[in-house]
């Protein structure tokens, strides 16, 4: 099993060193996208803001007009509890922390329609 620590494994050509700026620039892109802990922070906040005032009554996925099949598949109008909502960005979408996949916090008065 290889070891990637900084002081074990250092680029040996330029090539290397090219795509481990790669590799740098498409974590640094994919987090100020969306962070890792997206949907654990997002829903986090929901399930708060349930108890607390109970105003929000759920959460819904805006999906991304342009993404993956994945998204495309999931139901726009369905309400999740924060404990049972899909998880995002979508495990199998492509594109990943770039996926404009997005929760959205339902309120009481909007789920009453
Ligand atoms: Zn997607």
């Amino acid at each position: 099993m290889a070891v990637y620590g900084q002081s074990l494994w250092l680029p040996q050509t330029a090539d290397e060193a090219e795509n481990m700026a790669f590799d740098w620039l498409n974590k640094f892109h994919k987090e100020m996208v969306k962070p890792e802990n997206y949907a654990e922070k997002i829903l986090a906040q929901y399930r708060l803001g349930m108890k607390a005032k109970g105003s929000i009554a759920g959460v819904a996925v805006v999906v991304d007009e342009d993404g993956c099949a994945e998204s495309q598949g999931l139901d726009a109008a369905a309400i999740y509890h924060p404990d049972d909502a899909p998880h995002l960005p979508l495990p199998g979408c492509p594109k990943g922390g770039r996926c404009q996949c997005v929760y959205r916090p339902v309120m009481t008065y909007q789920s009453k329609g």
